[in-house]
């Protein structure tokens, strides 16, 4: 059973180094556990900070053990009641090729009703956390301007297409050509900004925007935001996801947003997705029902071969993911 452990905590970027692939033998299964099959995995921004040992929301990675993460298989074994031999299942499992859980750690995913990656996708915490922060914090009204950064990664992609169903005018920056077409084209995005090589962001926000920015939904903070903070109007709502422009950055000082908020009366609000772990079901049945009529899109990048997790984690700093990263480490 390979599994993939994190030797060295990254300083600055994370790389290879830092990684290293282990073989393992599988151990019992126990009382109320499955063994699962691992199908597909998926990497996340949000563990780059997990492999630091600074205090955060969860505790950091543990060196020489297997990374964790958002993983779908199929039920191989099951001591469980609940869980029958060719399951599938999701949870927050090992980066290895096998995973023994428990039961209550676990949930069964219905291939009937989707491809059974969106469970780690539009249709799991990547769908969720778009629609809690931009319906709960951004709350965009009928023609009012909606920013996101990040706009053609996983939650970006869906956070502008539910703006767009309520009715929203959205602005999105990425960092591509393609990733400008696709939100454009494919998604209906209003406007779209390539950060890399537009010279002037601000000028380029601001002609984007002539009516100002209502909402911003930020996942990456950095120079892109500075420059949409700029911008806001009175009441401006700003959900603060994420900073990837600042995760593999040793001393991050960027301007300070206090004036800029005080000036537009505007709102920040910072949430882990986790904080509406209460109304995951309103979300995801929400997420299904508008995918179902055809109104959310999405675009998954499926890296092959459990030895390249780690380039597929890594790419997530460059940007080599068009929607969500997954990885596909065996066939069911
Ligand atoms: P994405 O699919 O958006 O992948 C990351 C993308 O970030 C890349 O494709 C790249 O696209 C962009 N990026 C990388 N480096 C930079 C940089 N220096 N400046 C600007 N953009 C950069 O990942 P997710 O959708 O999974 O996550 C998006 C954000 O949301 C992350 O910051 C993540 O940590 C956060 N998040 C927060 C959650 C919460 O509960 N608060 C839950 C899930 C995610 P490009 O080509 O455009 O540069």
């Amino acid at each position: 059973n390979r599994q993939i452990h994190l030797v060295e905590r990254p300083k600055a970027a994370p790389t290879h180094e830092h990684f290293n692939l282990v073989e393992t033998s599988i151990p019992k299964l126990g009382d109320q556990e499955v063994l699962i099959h691992n199908l597909y995995l998926s990497v996340d921004p949000y563990m780059r900070g997990r492999m630091s040992d600074a205090k955060s929301y969860v505790p950091p990675f543990k060196l020489n053990e297997k990374l964790v993460g958002g993983v779908v298989g199929e039920v191989v074994e099951s001591n469980s009641d609940q869980f029958q031999t060719g399951d599938v299942v999701t949870g927050m499992l090992g980066w290895e090729e096998y995973s023994i859980a428990p039961e209550k750690e676990i949930r069964k995913v219905n291939p009937e009703l989707a491809p059974v990656t969106t469970s780690l996708g539009i249709l799991g915490l990547t769908g969720l956390t778009a629609y809690f922060g931009l319906i709960d914090i951004c709350q965009p009204k009928e023609g009012e301007t909606v920013v996101v950064s990040g706009a053609a990664g996983a939650v970006g992609s869906v956070v502008g297409q539910i703006a767009k169903i309520k009715g929203a005018r959205v602005v999105g920056i990425a960092g591509s050509d393609e990733k400008i077409d696709y939100i454009k084209n494919e998604l209906g995005f209003d406007e779209a900004i390539n950060y890399k090589t537009t010279e002037n962001i601000q000028e380029a926000l601001e002609k984007a925007c002539p009516n100002g920015v209502d909402a911003y939904f930020d996942n990456v903070g950095g120079e892109i935001s500075d420059a949409v903070l700029n911008l806001l109007n009175k009441f401006a709502r700003i959900a603060q996801c994420g900073a990837i422009s600042s995760y593999n950055k040793v001393d991050d000082q960027g301007p300070r947003i206090q004036t800029k908020l005080i000036k537009s009366s505007a709102l920040i609000k910072g949430f882990i997705v986790s904080d509406y772990a209460e109304r995951f079901k309103e979300g995801a049945e929400q997420l299904g029902q508008w995918l179902q009529q055809g109104k959310l899109k999405y675009e998954e990048t499926i890296t092959e071969g459990f030895e390249n997790i780690p380039d597929a984690f890594l790419g997530l700093f460059e940007g080599n993911n068009l929607g969500k990263q997954l990885v596909k480490i065996g066939e069911p």
